[in-house]
């Protein structure tokens, strides 16, 4: 990494509402051109259609009803393309894309599988980039479209590959940054490719992660994430209509947001900034001139309480053994046991006879995670287990939390009639974190915000 020379230009990336139709995509357009160090361009589908595209990838039976969804397709491109001086290219170019999507969808029908999902769902990136391409050409700006498979290596894991850092830097640096030199280029997010050249995607919401790894793999010197809401905010709005949006947060305090479920970046899109510490802006693209949230290594204020963040469906095991009673060891058996189910552990606190944990969520469906029934087996070998569900994990993250005094009142005088289960604190001086039942997580986390930030 010593030798990680920044380039002097910035990476924005505009989501799926950001380019959901003409005026959304033009705003997109005055952004970029009020940068003129945004050299590089990452694009999501228009908005909802990688959900059609999903649909067909399932396979839609029935004729008619793949019609229908092309037909709606079709209007939200051509709605966009209307607007132009030059259609036909840009026309040719969607209608190209719309043709190898119908035998694909029709394959689909038959038998779909993780490939051709892939190869389908790729679709709304090629085809929205060819429209923003040309919207910047109409608009006087030198933009050229750029196909990311070219150099967004990944392995063949379809529909979440895992990006092959050291290829994608070389690709990039001899593909991608020579045309960053004369051209505003716009490629896709969420979309790479294999060894073999097989279309693959990130993931659903994986343009945010694409922008990282392109952001880092070009060396650039800021990436901007544009979606619709202003910045990272204090805590979700729905739930205490008084949040604010954060100026500025540092990288391990919005890690830690997204770690607890902030759900405004991918939790994974910060880990290519992070590693060579490029700064991160958050912004509304309906709203520009509200500002963001700037995501920095170094920040100016660091105040003891910065956000609060709230995850559901969380499953709490609690163990008990008197075997435990000053012996050894017993925590080394616990957790075998569950390495060898690959149970990833998510808080932990324990007792002189007992332990409670709860489990990490690996599965992207926002269910609660399963202790799996062979894994329980074991622990009955060692002690008593019980299982919990229905809780909820609300997150206190601020800055140097261990090392102030006199806070702690204030917090649990707000919670006062909230039922604690489980509290962490300590091994992050970034956290303060609370367990509780899931029916009482939006009044803890509303109090919370009112006694705290309000
Ligand atoms: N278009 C993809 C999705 O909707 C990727 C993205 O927008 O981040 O999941
Ligand atoms: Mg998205």
């Amino acid at each position: 990494m010593g030798d990680y020379a920044v380039s002097a230009f910035n990476v924005a990336k505009f989501g799926g509402t950001s380019v959901a139709n003409f005026d959304a995509m033009s705003r997109c357009a005055t952004i970029i051109e009020n940068n003129p160090t945004t050299k590089l361009v990452v694009s999501s589908a228009c908005s909802g259609v990688t959900n059609l595209l999903v649909e067909l990838a399932l396979g839609v039976q029935n004729p008619n009803d793949r019609d229908a969804i092309f037909t709606e397709l079709k209007t939200i491109h051509y709605s966009i393309i209307e607007h132009f001086s030059d259609q036909q290219k840009t026309k040719q170019a969607v209608d190209d894309i719309l043709e190898i999507l119908a035998g694909m969808a029709e394959a689909a029908s038959f038998q779909s599988s993780d490939k051709l999902t892939d190869h389908i769902v790729a679709c709304g990136e090629l085809m929205s980039t060819h429209i923003l391409t040309q919207l910047m050409i109409e608009r006087g700006i030198q933009a050229v479209r750029f196909d990311i498979r070219e150099v967004l290596r990944t392995n063949g894991d379809f529909g979440k590959a895992e990006p092959n850092i050291p290829e994608i830097s070389a690709l990039a640096q001899q593909k991608l940054s020579p045309l960053c030199q004369d051209y505003v280029v716009i490629t896709q997010g969420f979309i790479g490719s294999d060894v073999d050249g097989n279309t693959t995607t990130l993931g659903r919401g994986g343009s945010d992660y694409s922008a990282a790894l392109i952001a880092e793999a070009v060396k650039a010197c800021g990436l901007e994430i544009w979606t619709d809401v202003p910045g990272i905010y204090t805590t979700d709005p729905r739930i205490a209509p008084k949040a604010t949006p954060i100026p500025e947060i540092s990288f391990s305090e919005a890690s830690e947001m997204a770690n607890f479920g902030a759900k405004i970046l991918h939790p994974s899109t910060l880990l290519p900034a992070l590693r060579h510490k490029i700064p991160v802006f958050v912004g509304s693209s309906r709203e520009p001139e509200k500002g963001g949230t700037w995501i920095r290594q170094q920040v100016e204020s660091a105040p003891l309480f910065r956000a609060l963040a709230l995850r559901n469906n969380q499953t709490m095991v609690t163990l008990r053994s008197l075997d435990m009673f000053q012996t050894y060891g017993f925590l080394a058996q616990v957790f075998a046991i569950l390495a060898k189910y690959q149970v990833s552990v998510d808080l932990i606190t324990t007792s002189e006879v007992s332990v409670s944990l709860t489990l990490d969520q690996t599965n992207t469906s926002g269910q609660a995670p399963e202790l799996p029934v062979d894994a329980r087996a074991e622990l009955e070998q060692l002690c008593n287990v019980e299982v919990e569900h229905n809780l909820s994990l609300v997150a206190l993250i601020g800055n140097k939390m261990s090392a102030k005094k006199g806070y702690a009142k204030q917090v649990f005088t707000a919670l006062e009639d909230v039922n604690l289960r489980m509290i962490c604190y300590g091994a992050s001086p970034h956290n303060l974190c609370f367990l509780l039942e899931s029916q009482e997580a939006k009044h803890a986390v509303e109090v919370l915000h009112r006694e705290l930030f309000e």
